[in-house]
């Protein structure tokens, strides 16, 4: 038994490392490839400079260039069964711009990702609990850009009429609530396509470049969860934190001036702050760095039960603690972005 829950601790926090194919362009210019998924071992990836291995990783998962976003989701899927337990989760994706943090958490109209696919196993298990349980299911979608929170459910002419700022703020120990922020009820799966695309649109819109605006964002769905138990009455609250965040990229110094400065340091602050909590959170340190009035780490705090309880007792969080994490490190298979596919697996596997 005791070995059973070691193995469950070591479960709150997954690491996802996945890999995009190369795109057109790249094959054009005849790019080489950095990354070797074939002759490393299941779970692993070796680093390739100038045709020699140069670094191997172990994540939870590795997914290359092949990997479909079913293939992905299948080892996702039960968080999703977690949440309808009562667990808070926690799912983002990391790294460089043009990584594919999108196109796995948000995905395609044709090549669904985890935010659809997490929904839709929601829908799928509670209705296999239908005699045991009722679930109530809302959706709230906001970007968080230059500590600034955006409610992307509120249309762009309503938005500029709202008189103050959207604010995070702090409601009891680790818990955390956005007053004003738009939830929507979703009963049914077109339901939750229709919020889903409603949030993405209104991304895209009030930004002169599209990409380059969702590069420098944190874009955050949260799913709020409450469940009753229908045979004895009581009740769970539960939330499932989607989240595709800014590139991890540093900004090269020539574009940093003005507003871009304050942009660029927002950014790299908030991003090396999330990597401090989540370094806390896995090395089970009793000081968790949540510094920031507006941002991301805020909503991480929910999570730092984890780390309190397991370096008081390591087993309590099993019992008492009540979240999970898993984040997708996404990469790129081109030598010419080497550095910065190495920063990022070095970042993720300080998180293991
Ligand atoms: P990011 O959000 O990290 O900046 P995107 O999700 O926008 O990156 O991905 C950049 C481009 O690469 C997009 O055109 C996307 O469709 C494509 N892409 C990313 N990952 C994959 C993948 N696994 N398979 C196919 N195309 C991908
Ligand atoms: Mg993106």
């Amino acid at each position: 038994e005791l070995y059973n829950k070691v193995l469950e601790l070591k479960g709150n926090i997954r690491v996802f490392c996945r890999c995009r194919p190369l795109n057109s362009e790249e094959i054009a210019a005849g790019a080489s490839l950095a990354i070797d998924f074939e002759s490393a071992k299941d779970g692993e990836l070796t680093v390739i400079s100038n045709g020699a291995p140069k670094k191997t990783f172990r994540f939870d998962a590795v997914f290359g260039p092949q990997a479909e976003q079913a293939d992905v989701f299948q080892d996702t899927a039960p968080f999703a069964t977690s949440v309808l337990d009562g667990y808070n989760v926690c799912i983002f994706a990391y790294g460089q711009t043009g990584t594919g943090k999108t196109f796995t958490m948000e995905g395609t109209k044709e090549a669904r990702g985890v935010n659809f696919r997490t929904l839709e196993e929601l829908f799928r298990v509670i209705n296999e609990r239908q005699k045991l349980y009722r679930y109530e299911i809302s959706v709230s979608a906001l970007e968080v850009y230059n500590e600034q929170i955006r409610d992307l459910l509120v249309s762009g002419s309503q938005q500029s009429t709202m008189a103050k700022r959207l604010e995070i703020r702090q409601v009891g120990e680790g818990m955390h609530h956005v007053p004003g922020l738009v939830e929507a009820h979703v009963n049914n799966m077109n339901e939750v396509w229709e919020v889903l695309q409603t949030g993405s649109n209104a991304r895209a819109i009030g930004s002169t470049n599209a990409n380059e605006h969702s590069s420098r964002s944190h874009c955050i769905h949260c799913v709020m969860v409450k469940g009753e138990n229908l045979l004895n009455g009581e009740c769970t609250k539960s939330k499932l934190w989607l989240v595709d965040l800014a590139g991890s990229e540093r900004v090269a110094k020539t574009d940093v001036l003005g507003e871009r400065l304050k942009e660029t340091q927002n950014i790299n602050r908030s991003l090396s702050a999330l990597g401090d909590v989540i370094s806390a959170l896995a090395t089970k340190s009793s000081h968790i760095p949540f510094r920031f009035k507006l941002d991301f780490t805020l909503i991480m705090q929910e999570f730092k039960a984890y780390a309190f309880a397991s370096r008081l007792f390591r087993f309590v969080f099993i019992v008492g603690g009540d979240s999970k994490t898993l984040m997708f490190v996404q990469i790129s298979p081109n030598e010419n972005d080497l550095g910065e596919t190495l920063c990022s697996l070095n970042f993720a596997s300080r998180v293991r």
